[in-house]
């Protein structure tokens, strides 16, 4: 394959029947009605003008239109850009000024959002077997240069935006292309399974794990607008085979099936779980583990990386918490040959860069094609690879690093705590260590208590010096915490 559609193309042909996708509400789409799905977006793309090159912007939350439309981009030559519709107008206007695309998409039957923006943007409903959408045109757009082979651009994704501003990251079909590959190839899917598709297209792990994965072992994914445990749980018992999860997913179904009084999954066709995006904390995988009755993997990546740059093959029980060997085909080392140190990345799954940034993708990746991740690790005697945390966020207390990590894990030890985040502070001429903790019930625990808690578990330079509860953390859309707008947020519980 050169482009991402022609894996539709290949299923449509010799299995036309099989399913390829369970919309948001239901329908079902077989691969010949995906290919029809994309079809029908092309010819209202190219409508508007668009032309291999451009830039889509596709303002989404989870639908077959979705999917059709970044499908459609690919037939074109265009570069799809799927943001998120949970981002607000002035978000939406920023990714416009950065991206200028020449139109703009939106999901408006999938999300109450887009259609919102939709309406703001004065955009016109289209249908198609895709379903619904609505089309606005953008302001001034160009083309950007086109190339015939599979280093050609298929999607610009921004990164999360943890530390900082997100960057939109240039990922070709190449890239693609082989990140699906190598999500099928480790979790085994194959015509037949259904891939719980929970995760927002619009970032990486979704995109890669989901969608682009279950085209190349033509599979099927149970599209999910927008993340609910419960929708979760009963997707669960209705045939979903493979769960790509984040942590913060697999805690909130945790905490749902605790309230329904289930200690165990039962009638399930479940067979391989993941988590990636965020660091799993080892409490939540022995809990999930015991709940789903395997063993759950950990995968590490990031949009550079086209998703997946390592993850574990563990059997159920292993304490493991590494984030296990780089996928087969790609490489991973510890910068300078240092013990512990950033992280660096080489290989197929490599982004082609920052669009509109040249300056910071020569600070990331080096004339050998490595990548500088950003992420701190160690490898252990067994060649697995260890997070230790993100260069950005080491609080340096009294000379002495502190890994939020580390202390995130202490927290979340106690069963009050449904998940936690530690951040630093400048305070006279030192830093402090923050955390915030969410709770399912603010009269279940105190600070003084999870302090306490902590004082148990780690050295004194470790402890933070305020512990502030609440009922909800900031959140990306995939459910990752905004560590950057903590502080921010919670300025008032801080005084
Ligand atoms: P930004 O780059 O905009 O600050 P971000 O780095 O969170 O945001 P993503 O590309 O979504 O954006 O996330 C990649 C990062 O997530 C990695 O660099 C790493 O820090 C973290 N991460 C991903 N998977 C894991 C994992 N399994 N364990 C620990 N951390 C992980
Ligand atoms: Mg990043």
């Amino acid at each position: 394959y050169t482009r991402i559609h022609e894996t539709v193309e290949h299923w449509a042909v010799t299995s036309p029947e099989a399913l390829a996708l369970i919309d948001f509400d239901g329908r079902p789409l077989s691969y010949a009605e995906l290919q029809q799905a994309s079809k029908d977006a092309e010819a209202d793309l190219r409508t508007e003008g668009v032309a291999p090159g451009d830039r889509v912007l596709i303002v989404s939350e989870n639908a077959a239109a979705t999917v059709a439309f970044l499908f459609a981009c690919s037939r074109i030559g265009a570069w799809a850009v799927p943001v998120n519709a949970r981002m607000s107008a002035d978000e939406i206007t920023r990714v416009t000024a950065h991206a200028t695309p020449r139109v703009i998409v939106l999901t408006t039957a999938s999300s109450k959002d887009a259609a919102a923006h939709a309406l703001r943007l004065e955009a016109q409903s289209r249908y198609g077997l895709y379903g619904q959408v609505a089309i606005a045109v953008a302001g001034p757009s160009a083309p950007e240069p086109v190339q015939d082979g599979p280093e050609q651009i298929a999607v610009m994704l921004y990164t999360t935006g943890t530390t900082g501003d997100p960057k939109g990251v240039m990922l070709s079909h190449a890239n693609l292309l082989f990140a699906g590959q190598a999500s099928a190839n480790l979790r085994g899917i194959k015509p037949g399974d259904q891939v719980y598709g929970g995760l927002p297209v619009t970032h990486v792990f979704g995109l890669a794990s989901m969608i682009v994965a279950s085209a190349r072992a033509g599979a099927a994914v149970r599209l999910q607008a927008r993340f609910t445990p419960a929708a979760l749980y009963e997707a669960l018992q209705d045939g979903v085979t493979v769960l790509p999860a984040v942590p913060q997913m697999h805690a909130l179904l945790m905490q749902y099936a605790r309230e329904q009084g289930v200690s165990k999954l039962e009638g399930s066709k479940l067979r391989y779980v993941s988590s990636g995006a965020a660091p799993l904390d080892p409490a939540w995988k022995r809990n999930a583990e015991a709940f789903y009755g395997l063993a759950l993997q950990n995968g590490y990546g990031m949009t550079e990386c086209t998703a997946g740059l390592s993850a574990t093959t563990n059997l159920i029980g292993d304490p493991d918490t590494s984030v296990g060997t780089a996928l087969p085909g790609t490489e991973a080392r510890i910068k300078d040959g240092a013990e512990t140190g950033e992280i660096e990345a080489r290989g197929p799954h490599v982004m082609v860069g920052y669009y509109r940034n040249p300056e910071a993708t020569r600070a990331t990746i080096d004339a050998d094609g490595w990548l500088s991740t950003g992420d701190i690790g160690r490898f252990d005697e067994q060649g697995r690879l260890h997070i230790v945390g993100r260069s950005k966020e080491i609080i340096i207390r009294s000379g002495f690093n502190v890994y939020p990590q580390e202390v995130e894990a202490a927290l979340n030890d106690h069963p009050a705590v449904v998940q936690s985040a530690v951040v630093g502070r400048a305070a006279d001429g030192n830093e402090e260590v923050l955390a915030f903790v969410q709770v399912a019930d603010l009269a279940a625990t105190d600070e003084a208590t999870l302090k306490a808690h902590v004082a148990e578990r780690l050295s004194g330079y470790k402890r933070p010096s305020r512990v502030v509860l609440t009922l909800q953390l900031p959140a990306a859309p995939t459910g990752k915490i905004l560590k950057h707008k903590l502080i921010e947020t919670f300025a008032a519980d801080l005084n």
